[in-house]
């Protein structure tokens, strides 16, 4: 069988900080296919945004970095310098969650477009500007020629975080990475981008990576997806399996905290309690255990590991959800009204 496109092996990040050091990976491992998308999703903190600017090699010097990562072969830990000028950017491409993070305000939007595509792609400033305008035009931006003589602040969001896609697609990446992607937008610009992002990477062959904090943008629009909390993947299995079966109670938490347009108008969403644990001492056990409904006193010793349990499915989790062993032990807790990591079952359900 061929190598994944890109692989990540027991991948731990920490950063040094006066109060100690911050744990934000802790032994995490993925894998990506050409042309396939993974959603990486989770709480603010949970590490997916280290994960990838970790791939995009944008940690701050403070980072302590172990495990493997290769991109086509390539190790990304130890890449040559003149291989790295065109390698992020170019081959793997990021956009961010705010697009004024990439873009310049005080320079036209024209040059930023061909900016890359004159340095990596040696086009003349005529092949760079009529690709630029294609580029545009893709990306749906009406008046592409219009646009390239304005300054970012002359445009909505909407149409910035266009460029920024405009930009991260100008020299033809193999992989791009979409760090929350539409969360400064309203929900209409939403939905556009993510769709935007979908046809192109379908007309591209493109592989691409994510990341949100929303089960419900990840559904529909990746291949594979990946439950991370406090710097580990709790569960990763294919879109489809992570709807119709899910055996993590993090995920299943993070489900039942969606608003369905199934739900009567006014119905309440089910909020998961509690907050992740400090990075900087970490439980023994289970780092989900002090909110989770499912906890045993085993959950509160033993950190669990990620385990396939299926085609395609891994979770770390002692008592999966739907499996007897985990039936028994809500049950039981609930009966009992608190859990053995000392959540008020009670309390908590007051608050729904
Ligand atoms: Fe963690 Fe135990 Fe809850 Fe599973 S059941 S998520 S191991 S606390």
């Amino acid at each position: 069988m061929s190598e994944p496109q890109l692989k990540v092996e027991d991948l731990r990040v920490a950063f040094a900080t006066p109060r100690g050091s911050v744990q934000a990976i802790d032994g995490l491992s993925l894998e990506l296919e050409e042309g396939e998308t993974l959603a990486i999703v989770g709480e603010s903190g949970s590490g997916k945004s280290v994960t990838v600017r970790t791939i995009m090699n944008l940690l701050p010097s403070t980072a302590t970095i172990e495990g493997n990562i290769t991109f086509d072969g390539l190790d990304l830990r130890n890449v040559p310098k003149e291989r790295a000028k065109h390698l992020w950017g170019v081959d793997v491409a990021m956009i961010f969650q705010d697009p004024m993070t990439s873009l310049n305000p005080v320079k036209r939007i024209g040059a930023q477009i061909t900016e890359s595509m004159l340095y990596h792609l040696k086009y003349s400033k005529a092949q760079a500007k009529a690709r630029a305008i294609e580029l545009l035009t893709q990306v749906g931006i009406p008046s592409p020629e219009q646009r390239m003589r304005q300054y970012p602040h002359e445009l909505s969001g909407g149409m910035r975080q266009r460029v920024v896609i405009a930009m991260a697609l100008a020299c033809e990446p193999k992989l791009l990475i979409a760090d929350e992607p539409t969360t400064a937008l309203d929900v209409t610009v939403q939905k556009h981008i993510l769709d935007l992002l979908g046809e192109l990477q379908e007309e591209r062959g493109m592989s691409m990576i994510l990341i949100t904090h929303d089960l419900g943008v990840a559904g529909g629009r990746a291949d594979q997806i990946a439950v991370m909390y406090a710097g580990r993947i709790m569960e990763e299995a294919p879109a489809s399996t992570i709807f119709s079966s899910m055996r993590h109670p993090y995920t299943e938490a993070l489900f039942e905290s969606i608003p369905s347009v199934s739900d009567p108008s006014h119905t309440r969403l089910t909020p998961i309690p509690g907050r992740p644990p400090d990075l900087i001492e970490l439980p023994h056990g289970c780092r989900y255990a002090a909110r989770c409904r499912y906890a045993q006193v085993t959950c509160t010793e033993a950190l669990p590991e990620l385990e396939s349990i299926g085609t395609e499915h891994w979770v770390a989790c002692h008592l999966p959800v739907g499996t007897s062993a985990g039936i028994d032990a809500r049950a039981q807790n609930e009966a009992a009204g608190v859990t053995a990591a000392g959540l008020d079952l009670h309390s908590t359900m007051e608050i729904l």
